[in-house]
């Protein structure tokens, strides 16, 4: 869609861009000013240079792949972001009476525990590493996540196999925690 310039010097000083993902507003130009001369004005090229400058994570590309079971992919997409409603969550928005992790019961359940320090989940990665006959003793998802794709030197068909086991047994734990919640 092709405006004239005209048209858009009269909203141009006063749209309204979001500046984060949360609720700060802010002014913002378009900038008709700086258009360069003799281009055509675009809705879609005005709408581009609205948007904020974002860095996808070093994940986005990574767990989005074919080879993962695609309910396996969604938690670990889900676990990726620090999603998943885990006790620690639910009791902060006061939802749960207790943060306590639902299969140790040692510490806070958080993201950062239930795919990492927790007993349970060490247990279940180091089961599968040694399955795999991987030397790798995990301290977390994103740690293990980076690993693979920047530490792990295989190849890409054994990063694949190790990926596809990772987010198997990311989503059996969290199946595991369901099940006792
Ligand atoms: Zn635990």
């Amino acid at each position: 869609m092709v405006f004239s310039l005209s048209f858009l010097r009269l909203v141009d000083s006063s749209i309204l861009v979001p500046v984060s993902g949360r609720a700060k507003i802010s002014r913002m130009s378009v900038g008709c000013n700086t258009w360069p001369n003799g281009q055509s004005y675009s809705i879609s090229q005005v709408y581009k240079k609205l948007l904020p400058e974002v860095v996808p994570p070093y994940w986005s590309t990574f767990i989005w792949t074919r080879s993962v079971v695609p309910k396996h992919r969604f938690i670990l997409w889900l676990a990726m972001l620090k999603r998943l409603p885990t006790c620690a969550r639910l009791f902060h928005i006061g939802i749960s009476d207790s943060d306590a992790c639902v299969i140790c019961g040692n510490a806070a359940e958080t993201q950062d525990h239930i795919f990492g320090s927790c007993t349970y989940a060490i247990g279940c990665f180091s089961a599968v590493m040694q399955w795999l006959q991987i030397p790798y003793r995990t301290v977390g998802l994103d740690t293990l996540c980076r690993w693979i794709r920047n530490g792990y030197k295989a190849s890409q068909w054994r990063k694949h196999v190790l990926l596809v086991a990772v987010a198997a047994t990311v989503y059996m734990i969290w199946q595991v925690r369901n099940k006792g919640y």
